[in-house]
């Protein structure tokens, strides 16, 4: 499938400085910023700076250093909160199935309590 990117999307509006948001972490092709609406004591997103969809999208789309700039973001957020004792969840939705809010990729790191079984 095509994805088509729609560039007013809201976090099309924080990459380019239009929305402000309370950053985590930038590097090259990465920002981590934290969920307005919190959903656990940490709540970070992870987003790539280029412009794709969703996860698939951006996995089959996304040059290696953009890959490799979003993997090691995330594991270096985790680093910075301090996850690693308690653990943590990543979530990617995508579509409607996925109920995606907001169509550019973005990964969910939550922790801070316990979360609960997903997949029962
Ligand atoms: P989705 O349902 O996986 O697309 O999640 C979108 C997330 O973006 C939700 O958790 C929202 O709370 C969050 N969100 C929406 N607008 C903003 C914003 O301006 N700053 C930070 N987070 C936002």
């Amino acid at each position: 499938m095509a994805y088509t990117y729609d560039p007013e999307n809201i976090f099309a509006k924080i990459l380019t400085g239009d929305i402000p948001n309370k950053t985590v972490l930038e590097t090259e092709h990465t920002l981590a910023f934290r969920d307005i609406y919190p959903q656990a004591p940490v709540h970070v997103l992870v987003i790539p700076k280029g412009p794709y969809v969703c996860y698939d999208h951006f996995a089959q789309d996304a040059s290696d250093a953009e890959i490799l700039d979003f993997t090691r973001t995330v594991g270096e957020v985790c680093k910075m909160e301090g996850l690693e004792a308690d653990g943590f969840r990543l979530i990617a939705n995508a579509g409607v199935n996925g109920v995606q809010e907001v169509p550019h990729l973005h990964v969910h790191i939550l922790s801070g309590r316990p979360l609960g079984r997903m997949l029962d």
